[in-house]
């Protein structure tokens, strides 16, 4: 049996294994690892999910989907993505193989965002109620049987966000209009949320697009960070930027506390408990309590 051979049942293997023993054929697949946590959290037992985006150490806004992609969709009954240009090569492989039977959920379509506006939209809470809605109504059409369970499990997560929320009013009430920075705009709905006080959109928007930020949007950066304007300096762990680490560095050398959040939910955790981990590592940076 030749390499390519081996490698090709292996990854049959790969998608055999996250069916569930009843095979009940209720197969999602989610383009990015956050919203599969969620049709995990409402489809239950019922739902067999594959995420694609899954890797912490990627960034997303480079990644070219293989094979293995358009193999995992050949079998999906609804697949989960979050539009506003930040999933393309989603939609490219819906197109190339449209299938009738095949029913698809776009946060961005559900929230009203448009390309242009930030396309993180799992930072605001309300886009992750919104998906979770949509995955109870998709799901039940395909399983009619296990309908009840889908709406009662979709409502236990919006129960779930309630300390998140609570979270973000307290942040709210002690830190509105505090100056930050941030490297990229993977935090943007959450800092508007709370109301933080957000420098350098610019310079955020030039490195989530992997274009190089302007010599004068880099300065603005450093004189914040030298002379203190910004409290906290929040960036993406997740993106290998030369710029960024430069300015990691110098936040470093002025005594600026950094926060790190990544776009992709790390492994182990529940989208609820990830958001409520990176809050409180912000918390703990602007009281002035992080190391
Ligand atoms: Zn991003």
């Amino acid at each position: 049996m030749t390499h390519r051979h081996t490698a090709l049942l292996a990854g049959a293997f790969a998608l055999l294994a996250t069916l569930p023993a009843s095979a009940a054929g209720l197969t999602v697949v989610a383009a990015e690892n956050f919203y599969g946590d969620l049709a995990r959290q409402v489809g239950g037992k019922a739902v067999a999910v594959t995420s694609i985006l899954s890797n912490p150490d990627q960034d997303p806004h480079l990644f070219e989907a293989d094979p293995s992609t358009a193999r995992a969709l050949k079998s999906a009954k609804v697949v989960v993505r979050n539009g506003v240009d930040y999933d393309p090569w989603m939609e490219k492989l819906l197109a190339a193989d449209p299938s009738p039977g095949r029913a698809e959920i776009v946060a961005a379509d559900l929230m009203g965002r448009k390309a242009g506006d930030n396309p993180h939209l799992w930072y605001d809470p309300r886009t992750m109620e919104a998906v979770a809605g949509a995955m109870a109504e998709r799901f039940a059409a395909a399983d009619p049987a296990a309908k009840a369970e889908f709406k009662s499990n979709a409502a236990a997560f919006d129960a779930s966000l309630k300390p998140l929320d609570a979270k973000i009013a307290a942040m709210k009430a002690k830190y509105a209009g505090t100056p930050v920075t941030a490297s990229e705009p993977v935090f943007g709905l959450m800092a508007e949320l709370i109301g933080l006080d957000v420098h350098n959109k610019a310079f955020q928007l030039a490195v989530m697009n992997n274009t190089e930020p302007s010599a004068s949007d880099v300065a603005a950066f450093e004189d914040d960070l030298k002379n203190h304007r910004v409290k906290v300096m929040i960036y993406n762990a997740q993106a290998d930027d030369q710029a960024v680490k430069r300015l990691v560095a110098l936040a470093k050398d002025s005594k600026i506390p950094i926060v790190g959040v990544s776009e992709t939910e790390p492994a182990g955790k529940t989208y609820q408990a990830w958001m409520f981990a990176q809050l409180d590592a912000l918390d703990s940076a602007l009281s002035g309590k992080a190391s």
